[in-house]
């Protein structure tokens, strides 16, 4: 089946908003594959989000990102990348549709709760990225 690479960022960690994340990707129909806690400092982060590198935000993200623990997941579903994306909603919280992490949880465009990959060739990259094979089940 398919799979995604999901990211309970800091601000989720931060609030004590883990279990509530979790227990609503469960029950989106998702399987968690692996899951482990991470605190990823600067050259990793950067390295995990090079696709921003040069933006306005990104240093602030890589700030962000590097505050705290984070949760980095490996889930399966059909059609995992954008059925993921679907229940997370938009990067804004502000235009995340009902219903969604981010609607529920987002405190604002960086602080945004959830990362969810966005290709599954980038998928297949990013979990590579947190896990090794042995450590997905
Ligand atoms: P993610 O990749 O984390 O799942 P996304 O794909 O919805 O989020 P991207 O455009 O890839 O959005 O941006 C990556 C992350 O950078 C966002 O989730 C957010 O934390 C931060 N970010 C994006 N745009 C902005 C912005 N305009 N201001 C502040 N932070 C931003
Ligand atoms: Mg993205």
């Amino acid at each position: 089946m398919d799979k995604t690479l999901a990211i309970l960022k800091p601000d989720c960690v931060e609030r004590k908003l883990t279990g509530k994340a979790l227990d609503f990707i469960l029950s989106r129909g998702f399987n968690i594959l692996a899951l482990k806690m991470v605190h990823l400092n600067p050259a990793e982060a950067r390295r995990f989000y090079a696709v921003h590198r040069g933006k306005s935000f990104f240093d602030e993200l890589i700030n962000f990102m590097t505050s705290g623990p984070c949760i980095p997941l490996v889930l399966e579903k059909e059609n995992a990348v954008p059925a993921f994306r679907e229940i997370i909603g938009a990067t804004d919280p502000a235009k995340a549709a009902e219903d969604t992490l981010r609607k529920l949880y987002a405190e604002s465009v960086q602080r945004n709760t959830v990362h969810g990959s966005d290709s599954e060739e980038n998928a297949q990259k990013e979990i590579a990225f947190f896990f090794s094979l042995m450590e997905i089940t």
